[in-house]
């Protein structure tokens, strides 16, 4: 039995949270509390969809490895995730060469089999390509010469390689026989997203038509010049069917679009992400083999031009800036940051809330005036994974 005290994130009251093995047993008011304002946060823990690598360690290791070596790539990612309170995430695998895709799969199939510790924090892994936009802007980072057209028997393969384990897929609608894939995508249990597409606006209504629920990394994956309207962005934010991920890491939106996605898709319907790679949370300095950089801001491009390659901060950067760009309450940040992502997999009220019976994944914090989120402890199931 453990009992966390802090603010609950959703009212500011202080609570007693009393933690059962690995549920969440009872949450009751702290009637001698000391000041509120003293005290830090409880919440849910972040929850990530979307994660490539992070601290030089990749999820994509058939993309890097010729061996498609495990080795010890998997770990320190889970690891230096709980230290910016994310517990559940979603490995995301990105468009390469079919075997080499395989590879990142099955690495991470066997990693997780191993390890139950990683497995239970691994709601799914996601599938971003190879079923993409080959347009330049719509494609961003992913190479042109591995996109494909949907191809049932490659879902098979991935499917098989990652032991069943795909939840999520990211695809361009538009593609030939999109929209059948998208339906059977569905009667076989994976959630779909719409992303890097350079799909009209009546094909992005016929996908979620067919199905897709959610839009991958609103606003990037897209074209740098775009007719003012109709286009697939208004779509998208407009469909009240579909979630919404973003990027809040103060590189991929500007403030003002993070702050009108937040008022056009509400906080049910909008979700943070974090997308970071491999390559996020180094120093500044150019890596694999010169073809990405990690600017002084953290920012990371394809090495020599303005392109994102992907992001360089986890989710306690994305929360901070959702408050301070859009204006959300603390508690409607944490909720796209916990709640949303859950809702999406279809795991709430189990995960992303704060109730009794709920899994006991949490997080202690507090919010520093500038900067990401400071994370005192987290919890996986009851467990200490964390103490900062
Ligand atoms: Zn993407």
């Amino acid at each position: 039995m453990t009992v966390l005290t802090g603010r609950h994130y959703l009212t500011g009251d202080p609570v007693r949270v009393t933690v059962s093995g690995p549920t969440v047993a009872a949450v009751e008011p702290w009637f001698d509390a000391p000041p509120s304002e003293t005290l830090p946060w409880l919440a849910p823990a972040f929850f990530d969809l979307q994660l490539n690598g992070y601290g030089g360690h990749d999820f994509n290791v058939g993309a890097w490895s010729d061996e498609g070596e495990v080795s010890d790539e998997i770990a320190p990612i889970y690891e230096l995730a709980a230290r910016t309170g994310t517990v559940q995430l979603m490995p995301t695998v990105t468009t390469n060469s079919l075997e080499r895709m395989e590879q990142s799969l099955a690495a991470l199939a066997s990693v997780l089999d191993a390890d139950p510790a990683l497995q239970r924090r691994t709601p799914g892994v996601h599938v971003e390509g190879p079923f993409l936009s080959s347009d330049d802007g719509p494609r961003g980072a992913h190479p042109r010469s591995y996109i494909l057209d949907p191809d049932w028997e490659i879902y098979r393969r991935f499917q098989d390689a990652a032991g069943g384990r795909i939840r999520l897929f990211t695809l361009a609608p538009e593609l030939e026989g999109g929209l059948e894939f998208i339906e059977r995508l569905v009667d076989d249990g994976v959630v779909v997203a719409l992303g890097h597409t350079a799909a009209s606006p009546a094909q992005i209504s016929d996908a979620v038509s067919a199905g897709a629920t959610v839009s991958t990394h609103l606003g990037n994956g897209a074209h740098g010049v775009l007719a003012r309207h109709p286009n697939y962005i208004w779509e998208q934010l407009a469909d009240d069917r579909l979630y919404a991920t973003i990027i809040a890491d103060g590189h991929h939106l500007p403030p003002s679009v993070v702050k009108v996605m937040a008022r056009a898709k509400g906080r049910s319907r909008l979700a943070l992400v974090s997308d970071a790679v491999s390559i996020g949370g180094l120093a500044p300095g150019l890596y694999k083999g010169g073809e990405r950089e990690v600017l002084p801001s953290g920012r990371i491009v394809l090495a020599g031009t303005p392109y994102l390659a992907g992001a360089g901060h986890l989710l306690d950067t994305g929360v901070a800036n959702l408050i301070r760009f859009a204006g959300v309450s603390l508690a409607d940040a944490v909720t796209a940051a916990s709640t949303l992502p859950a809702q999406i997999l279809g795991l709430t009220p189990r995960k992303g809330s704060l109730e009794p019976g709920a899994d006991a994944d949490l997080i202690v914090f507090t919010l520093p005036d500038d900067g990401p989120a400071r994370i005192l402890q987290t919890l996986s199931f009851g467990e200490v994974i964390h103490a900062g």
